[in-house]
């Protein structure tokens, strides 16, 4: 039997359960969001002991390092003792200063940080309603080019804190904001190389950031953005990628829509199979992959079987917690 220590209680492990659940169920609020080892809401250290190296993935090498891990992913099979860390995600607050409905159920959000708070167009940041319901939202403004934070929220039926965002929030509240994280993010260096961008609903957000990011620093290689929905009703910004098409000669912009109606000028099919049906070989390909969880599996596997790279393949799955 595992046991974890954190402060002065002691608590047994069940058989395959995590740090997190085991803290959580005794009634220990441990922060967390996406539960999938993504969002580093549940960053935790250990005071004694070795974590598990699959609850370090993803963490910088000073946090791993400094025996943080991700209390979600963390399954010990020794003993360990736990403390929350001193050095979590920084902490920012910010002003709602805009919010616009970008079509029938995707939010923008906009963000006047009230400190200085620097990030890279595609990263995520984690918005905080109160201290338990804490979730990652992409960054789909780019530093250089906007003024304010942007984010597309999907609201989602019952959904605690999208909800709460589309029906509550208000110009000019004060929210706390935690990060950024992630990696999904526009690297200068190769202008020349193709990027292949595909998402799904709001996972256009870290997708528009590096698209503009990309194109406002001169990318030359093609650049080809699939974005899907069932309907298209759920495709959004299709004026504004349209102009950007006429602008930038090296980008393309396919809307894909997998429902049988499909009008004129979309293209039919769900989104991932008809990306790789129109640039099916990726060898030499910069690939970035945002939404949903399924269509961002599927797709890492037949990029990669399409010739990608791993190191090329860019991901950032919306993980939904169901806790
Ligand atoms: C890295 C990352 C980036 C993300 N970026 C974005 C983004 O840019 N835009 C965006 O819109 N989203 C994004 N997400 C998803 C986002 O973080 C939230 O998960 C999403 O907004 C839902 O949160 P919620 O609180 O509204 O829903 P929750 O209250 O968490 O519920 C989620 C859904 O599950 C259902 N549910 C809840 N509990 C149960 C249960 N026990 N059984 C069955 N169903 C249940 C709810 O009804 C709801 O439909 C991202 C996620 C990650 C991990």
């Amino acid at each position: 039997m595992t046991t974890i220590r954190y402060g002065n209680k002691s608590l047994e492990l069940a058989e395959n359960q995590s740090v997190l659940d085991c803290l959580n169920g005794h009634g220990i609020p441990i922060p967390y969001a996406c539960r999938t080892g993504v969002c580093q809401n549940c960053l935790m250290r250990a005071t004694d002991g070795t974590p598990p190296a699959a609850s370090q993935i993803g963490l910088k090498d000073s946090l791993r390092l400094s025996s943080h891990f991700l209390a979600c992913a963390c399954r010990p099979t020794e003993n360990l003792d736990v403390a929350l860390p001193d050095d979590a995600l920084p902490s920012t607050h910010a002003l709602v200063s805009g919010l616009e409905l970008l079509n029938h159920d995707i939010m923008r959000v906009d963000l006047e940080a009230l400190s200085p708070f620097e990030y890279r167009a595609g990263q995520f940041i984690n918005l905080v309603r109160d201290s338990s319901h804490v979730r990652s939202y992409s960054l789909a403004s780019v530093p250089r080019l906007d003024k304010h934070i942007h984010l597309h929220v999907r609201r989602l039926p019952k959904g605690r804190v999208s909800g709460w965002i589309h029906e509550e929030l208000s110009i000019g509240q004060r929210v706390e904001i935690r990060g950024p994280s992630g990696d999904c993010i526009y690297l200068p260096g190769k202008p020349e190389q193709a990027l292949l961008l595909i998402g799904t609903g709001s996972g256009l957000a870290p997708l528009y950031g590096i698209l503009r990011d990309a194109l406002d620093q001169g990318h030359q290689g093609p650049v080809r953005l699939f974005h899907g929905s069932r309907d298209f009703h759920g495709l959004y910004l299709m004026d504004e990628l349209r102009k950007m098409e006429r602008r930038f000669p090296n980008f393309s912009y396919f809307p894909c829509v997998s429902a049988s109606h499909v009008p004129a000028g979309f293209v039919a099919g769900r989104v991932h199979e008809a990306a790789l049906r129109e640039t099916h070989e990726l060898k030499g390909w910069r690939v970035f992959l945002c939404g949903h969880p399924e269509m961002v599996k599927q797709t890492r596997k037949s990029a990669y079987l399409a010739g990608a790279a791993l190191r090329d393949i860019h991901a950032d799955a919306f993980n939904v917690s169901h806790a």
